[in-house]
């Protein structure tokens, strides 16, 4: 019998997690099929009852459920523990575990991609929303030696702050773009990663208000938009000599963590960057 697998959330019709999986279980040939499925947020328990019900093998989780979610889930795993947040939920029996792979995936792209290690780094986080969660407990808990924040609305970013503190002791500084701090600050990180939305499709124009100058030449700039593949940000970057780094990893390497969860089968990571990279360049899903 055919395996389902799918991702919940709303709006749902721009995911590339259908592309990458389907193509997974393709090379793997494997009977199984990722579907995308809009769930309103009224319909978030019911659509959790039905991975039950329909004996479908797991999901993806995004926008704008990962927190709601973990409320009808039987045991959250790992990192969700901490951060409370999950992308990927597993049907073992009816019993339904989350996890989130969303900070894990990130590292892996800092790691394989980049060869960086967070191990004693100073790093800058831009953003205090869900992806700036993940990757702060994540950077933490690698062992960053500093971890500050920069939002446009700073009393999101202070929220976040003292739930880290709470959770792991860290103490995180937190800035606005306008800060006066903020510019001679920027001299002293190994890396800067974006997890806001600035300069997402289709917006792909903007970047956020970041004086690239300031920056020490060595340090990474990774922006966790994917979509365009390389951001305003990144080209800017660029321009500045400095070394860069896509979202597009950290997308491929939370599905290929999710897949591992689901099936214990290490899933054809090429194929599955491939079919998305083509996807992003040239809009082909073949
Ligand atoms: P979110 O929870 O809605 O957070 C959005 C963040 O962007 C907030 O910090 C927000 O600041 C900031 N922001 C939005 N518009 C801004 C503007 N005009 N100027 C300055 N800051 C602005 O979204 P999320 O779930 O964290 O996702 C953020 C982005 O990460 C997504 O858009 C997507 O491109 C990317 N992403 C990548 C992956 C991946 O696998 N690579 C996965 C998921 C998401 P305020 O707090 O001030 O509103």
């Amino acid at each position: 019998m055919v395996r389902v697998y799918g991702i919940f959330g709303d709006p749902i019709e721009h995911t590339l997690s259908p592309l990458m999986h389907n193509v997974a279980f393709k090379v793997l040939e494997m009977n199984a099929v990722y579907m995308p499925f809009r769930v309103t947020a009224e319909n978030l328990s019911g659509a959790v009852q039905a991975i039950r019900s329909l004996e479908l093998g797991g999901v993806n989780v995004t926008i704008p459920h990962k927190e709601a979610v973990t409320a009808y889930l039987d045991h959250l795993q790992g990192d969700a523990l901490l951060t409370r947040s999950v992308n990927t939920i597993v049907n073992r029996d009816g019993v339904l575990y989350g996890y989130s792979t969303d900070g894990e995936g990130m590292l892996l792209s800092l790691q394989k991609e980049a060869g960086f290690s967070p191990q004693g780094k100073r790093v800058l986080l831009l953003g205090a929303g869900g992806v700036a969660r993940a990757a702060a407990f994540t950077l933490i808990r690698e062992g960053v030696e500093e971890l500050s924040l920069v939002n446009r609305t700073l009393q999101r970013a202070e929220t976040l702050a003292e739930q880290i503190r709470e959770k792991t002791g860290f103490v995180v500084r937190c800035f606005t773009y306008e800060d006066s701090a903020l510019p001679d600050y920027l001299g002293q990180l190994d890396l800067v990663v974006n997890g806001t939305s600035v300069g997402m499709y289709p917006q792909t124009k903007a970047r956020p208000p970041l004086p690239l100058d300031k920056l020490n030449p060595a340090c990474l700039i990774c922006d966790l938009v994917y979509r365009p593949l390389e951001t305003e940000l990144l080209k800017d970057a660029k321009k500045h000599g400095l070394r860069t780094l896509g979202g597009l990893g950290m997308l491929l390497y939370q599905g290929v963590l999710a897949f591992q969860h689901w099936t214990g089968v290490e899933p054809p990571e090429k194929a599955m960057r491939m079919v998305m990279e083509r996807f992003l360049t040239e809009g082909i899903n073949q």
